[in-house]
């Protein structure tokens, strides 16, 4: 099944009258098991694409198709369910609330899943910190964490709620290179045994290498 499917999709920025294109006829399928690489330099477009496909902004023209769904057209507003169930979100600068502790950190986003028993959350919350290794860490706020440590928090927050889809933008960017190999590989490894489908952008060619299918885009344009 294709759990994201792009066509034809652009992405301007105005101000002014100035336009900014910071996405030209993005055309991308992406199949659910998927651990993909999109690649490319500073202000190619990763994030703008990785925004689109999290529904947390819209495109300027083109149809875009998040797990079945036609959301070309909606709101970010009228996507927050979408993106609360469907979708997992890690960032190059891990974004965890400073306040909250990891395990607080990674309940956070289940508050969104009213379904859920305060029980349940925290069976999730201690499953998904027991996935990252981080079971001993969980009463320790962001600041008592490396920068691996906290990355593994995020991880664990985008996978409590079971989405579909991990979007994670330049997630080893902020890491040195064996801690940022060591994030690749967890996310390897719960891609392989879960089958979450992984986007992950990246500029670092080492870390390109271990995508099992590689986009690249450059200027705003993709490329095989
Ligand atoms: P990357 O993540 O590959 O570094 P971005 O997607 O952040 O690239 O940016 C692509 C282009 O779009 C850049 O030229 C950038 O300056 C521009 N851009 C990104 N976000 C905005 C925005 N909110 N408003 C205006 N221009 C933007
Ligand atoms: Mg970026």
């Amino acid at each position: 099944m294709d759990v994201v499917k792009t066509e034809q999709v652009c992405k301007e920025y105005s101000f002014g009258n100035q336009r900014l294109v910071a996405l030209r006829d993005i055309t991308l399928t992406v199949q659910a098991g998927e651990f993909l690489a999109i690649a490319g330099p500073s202000g190619s477009g990763k994030s703008t694409l990785l925004n689109l496909i999290g529904c947390l902004d819209t495109p300027s023209s083109g149809t875009l198709t998040i797990n079945g769904q036609n959301v070309s057209g909606k709101t970010p507003d009228d996507l927050a369910d979408l993106r609360a169930r469907s979708i997992g979100f890690i960032f190059q600068t891990f974004n965890l609330l400073p306040v909250l502790t990891a395990a607080e950190n990674v309940e956070y986003p289940l508050l969104n899943l009213k379904e859920l028993s305060k029980a349940e959350r925290r069976e999730r919350v201690d499953r998904y910190l027991g996935v990252v290794g981080l079971s001993k860490h969980a009463h320790h706020r962001p600041n008592e964490l490396s920068g691996g440590q906290r990355q593994r928090v995020a991880i664990a927050r985008a996978l409590a709620t079971h989405p579909r889809i991990v979007l994670a933008d330049e997630p080893t960017a902020n890491l040195d290179h064996h801690t940022g190999e060591g994030i690749l590989a967890l996310m390897k490894d719960i891609n392989r045994e879960a089958r979450t489908t992984f986007i992950f952008s990246t500029h670092d060619p080492k870390v390109m290498a271990l995508a099992d299918r590689l986009v690249q885009i450059s200027d705003g344009v993709l490329s095989a």
